[in-house]
């Protein structure tokens, strides 16, 4: 391809969509180029996509994009072995416009969200990878494609491509990620009428609701199980550090298999048909694994910049932010007619004041800490389900006998001091 562009994008994912879409809008020529069939088809999400990182890009979206259900209820489970502790939050504020999140899935929503790309200017080709990032004098200038006179040429290439970034890492932004920089995620979505799902989930016609599940949903590893409701779908699946996975040998659709098979879980899914199955991974690498995000010519955006808060299962509004900052400085760049580090790191301002750089910094230590004292999963959330058990069996056990039983419960094996350390560290980080 011989025209230069003022933009290339690799990669159609919400992160490279959101960059294009105000790059084009503003009246850049850009260009996004995706190995996928379409966008969306490599992306695996049927999960929560956040309204007001979206708006900021397309206002009311929501109107016409394909949305699952809005979300009204969030649920966060502590599980144990056959019991499980509840707690959450269900706003009936949030059933109505503009609403609070959406479910969505990744493979509509990315489609229909390139469709409005295509309708501003953008070029979207897909079923080409891109190899390479070209250089000439320490200036990345544009990329070489997998398609016979594959060249293309842009004054900025932004990097939109996804956990892995083999490009970001072929420039020396960053080596291969460690295993527990990443959470490997396995999820199933399971067809079940709407009906049928809102009663189970206590939904009004329309409403959707989540479940984080902590605990015996990892079967003790640092990480999370999910159940999200879709309009005639549950999406299920659940993640953990691939380090722990590696070390357990647990194998991820053995780890599905176990949750599905529950004794909670599975009358919540009972009579449900599996239709699509997913592996992925996710970067949890956080605050300390940012890579280098700019350098002369080329922006680095969305899961390639580590950007995801597992704590809060946020990753496709910090994908959202980071596109609308990278096309926001390539604008401003070409007002000023440079497109040097110096000029581009007006990206990486706009990060670092942002709550993209203030969330991971604060969730900095949450993996390592919870990862390095296999109490927390092991221990301390057991004892949780336990003590709750115990408080709420009338049994003619007083209950100041029974405080002292779940003092036990919770310090088995360790001093007052230990556990109550333990959990103070455990609140500092992940609060
Ligand atoms: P991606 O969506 O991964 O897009 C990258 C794109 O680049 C892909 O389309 C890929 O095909 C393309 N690509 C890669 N390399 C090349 C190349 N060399 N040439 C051309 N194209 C290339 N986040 C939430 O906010 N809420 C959730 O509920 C949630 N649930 C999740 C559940 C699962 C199972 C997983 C795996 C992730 C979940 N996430 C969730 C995280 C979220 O999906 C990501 O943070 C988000 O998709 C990041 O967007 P992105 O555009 O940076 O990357």
């Amino acid at each position: 391809m011989s025209e230069k562009f003022d933009a290339i994008i690799v990669g159609a994912g919400v992160a490279g969509l959101s960059a294009a879409y105000i790059m084009s809008k503003a009246g850049l020529k850009v260009i996004v180029i995706e190995k996928g069939q379409h966008p969306g088809s490599k992306n695996v999400m049927g999960g929560v996509l956040y309204r007001h990182m979206m708006e900021q890009i397309i206002p009311e979206f929501w109107k016409d994009a394909p949305i699952e259900r809005p979300i009204v209820e969030q649920n966060l489970w502590i599980m144990g072995k056959e019991s499980v502790t509840k707690t959450g939050y269900k706003g009936m504020e949030w059933s109505k416009a503009p609403y609070n999140n959406f479910t969505v899935f990744r493979g509509k929503f990315d489609q229909w969200f390139a469709k409005k790309c295509v309708e501003v200017g953008t070029l979207i080709i897909n079923e080409t990878v891109v190899k390479e990032c070209i250089l000439e004098n320490n200036k990345v200038v544009g990329v070489r494609t997998d398609r016979p006179d594959g060249d293309i040429f842009a004054d900025v290439v932004v990097l939109a491509d996804g956990v892995n970034s083999l490009l970001g890492k072929s420039l020396g932004f960053h080596k291969e990620w460690r295993k527990d920089e990443v959470a490997l995620c396995v999820m199933e979505e399971l067809k079940l009428p709407s009906e049928r799902i809102e009663e189970r989930f206590n939904l009004e016609k329309g409403m959707g609701a989540t479940i984080e599940i902590f605990g015996d949903g990892t079967l003790g590893m640092v990480g999370t199980a999910f159940i999200y409701t879709n309009k005639d779908h549950l999406s299920i699946g659940c993640g953990a550090l691939l380090s722990q996975m590696y070390e357990k040998h647990i194998k991820p659709y053995e780890l599905l298999e176990y949750i599905k098979n529950h004794p909670i879980i599975k009358p919540i899914i009972k009579g449900s048909q599996p239709c699509e199955y997913y592996a992925h991974l996710i970067p949890e690498g956080g605050y300390k694994s940012i890579p280098k995000l700019v350098d002369n010519g080329v922006i680095v955006i969305g899961d390639a910049a580590q950007f995801v808060n597992g704590i809060h299962r946020e990753g496709s509004n910090m994908g959202m932010t980071s596109g609308r900052f990278a096309a926001e400085t390539i604008i401003r760049a070409k007002g000023i007619g440079e497109f040097t580090e110096r000029t581009l790191s007006h990206y990486c301002d706009l990060i670092n004041n942002s709550y993209i750089t203030k969330d991971l910094k604060k969730y900095k230590n949450a993996s390592s800490t919870l990862e390095n004292n296999g109490a927390y999963f092991n221990h301390y959330m057991p004892a949780v389900n336990k003590s709750v058990s115990e408080m709420l069996t009338v049994d003619g056990v007083s209950k100041s006998e029974k405080q002292k039983l779940i003092t036990k419960h919770m310090t088995k094996g360790r001093t007052k001091l230990t556990a109550a350390l333990d959990i103070f560290k455990m609140l500092k980080e992940v609060k």
